[in-house]
């Protein structure tokens, strides 16, 4: 069976801030982008509540509808936007080649890569039951709703501390729950952490399960140095459990065609978002492992258009 096969002169991967605000500067450029939504229309913000910080919305608004606004915003401007995932790239040469479902070959001259990151859970049934109800993997998204209350961070890395430094400031009680003896956050962040009075850091701790009603999250029982002869159980009462595990950058299917760091995420040169590859722009948390927000991964988003329709103009095309 042959393949369908279409050309298209901007191609954008990824339906989340990066991508919808990516698809909204084309367009009105004029560039008439393609873009596919992948599995999780609307990126990992449809999997939180509320979002209070995205400026534009004074009275906060769900992940959801936000990602719902961007989509509609998006059509208006006429983008054509496709439920699909890529399987597979051929970037050996321009223009590339890119597989829609095993089923599809896209022949773009220019892509923008908004594939985004997922977030690491710890795979317990209780976790996904909490999942918005006192289950989060953002303290910045999410730490202003257990303003007051006792909270969890899980994670010994420098996420991990940042998130429990700013949930400090917001919240009664912060515990860190770090599974080896020692933190592998940075020294300054450990001395941070150690020295913030209401951050209790509980070492080689790891999290068994989570307990509440109907209402959310009440609790979590812990078992300290599992598996040993001093393993023992603890039960803390909180309202929100904030995993700080870690990230995997969605970039898999690039990797043999895109430079990346060592834990994956796509490098950027110069200024804005090129990626190693002419005519191949990187945006948002694909290529963002510090910020990680909605708001920057929509401004990077916007780079990315500018920064590929710039390359288009240079290259006279
Ligand atoms: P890291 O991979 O550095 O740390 C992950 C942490 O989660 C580790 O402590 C790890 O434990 C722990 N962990 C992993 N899996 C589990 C599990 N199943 N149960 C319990 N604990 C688990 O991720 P980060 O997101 O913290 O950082 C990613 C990168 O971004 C790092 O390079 C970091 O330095 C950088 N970063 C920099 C910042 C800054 O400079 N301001 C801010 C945030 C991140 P263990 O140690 O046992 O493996």
């Amino acid at each position: 069976m042959t393949m369908e096969k279409e050309r298209v002169k901007c191609l954008i991967i990824g339906s989340g801030p990066a991508g919808y605000t990516a698809a909204i500067y084309t367009s009105r450029a004029n560039l008439h982008p393609v873009l596919y939504t992948g599995i999780m229309m609307g990126g990992q913000l449809t999997t939180t509540t509320e979002v209070e910080n995205f400026p534009g919305y004074p009275e906060g608004v769900t992940g959801s509808v936000m990602m719902e606004d961007m989509r509609a915003q998006a059509e208006r401007f006429g983008v054509d936007i496709r439920f699909g995932t890529v399987t597979e790239v051929d970037f050996s040469e321009r223009p590339y080649k890119v597989t829609i479902d095993a089923e599809k070959e896209v022949i773009a001259e220019t892509v923008i890569i908004a594939t985004g990151a997922t977030a690491k859970y710890l795979n317990l049934s209780s976790e996904q039951r909490f999942r918005g109800s006192g289950v989060s993997a953002c303290a910045t998204c999410d730490g202003f709703f257990y303003k007051g209350k006792d909270v969890a961070v899980v994670g010994g890395g420098d996420t991990a501390c940042e998130e429990a430094t700013y949930l400090s400031g917001i919240c009664n009680k912060v515990y860190l729950i770090v599974r080896k003896n020692y933190l592998r956050a940075s020294k300054v962040m450990q001395h941070k952490v150690s020295s913030t009075p209401n951050i209790v850091i509980l070492y080689e701790y790891n999290t068994e399960e989570l307990y509440g009603g109907n209402a959310g999250l009440e609790g979590a029982k812990l078992l300290y140095r599992k598996g040993t002869p001093e393993e023992r159980e603890l039960d803390i009462k909180i309202d929100g459990f904030f995993l700080a595990i870690g990230h995997h950058p969605n970039t898999e299917i690039f990797k043999p065609y895109i430079e990346t760091d060592e834990n994956g995420y796509i490098l950027t040169y110069g200024k804005g978002t090129h990626t190693n590859l002419p005519g191949v722009f990187a945006a948002g948390d694909v290529m963002d492992p510090d910020y990680r927000q909605g708001i920057t991964a929509a401004g990077s988003g916007c780079k990315a258009a500018i920064d590929l329709e710039r390359f288009l103009m240079e290259s006279g095309e």
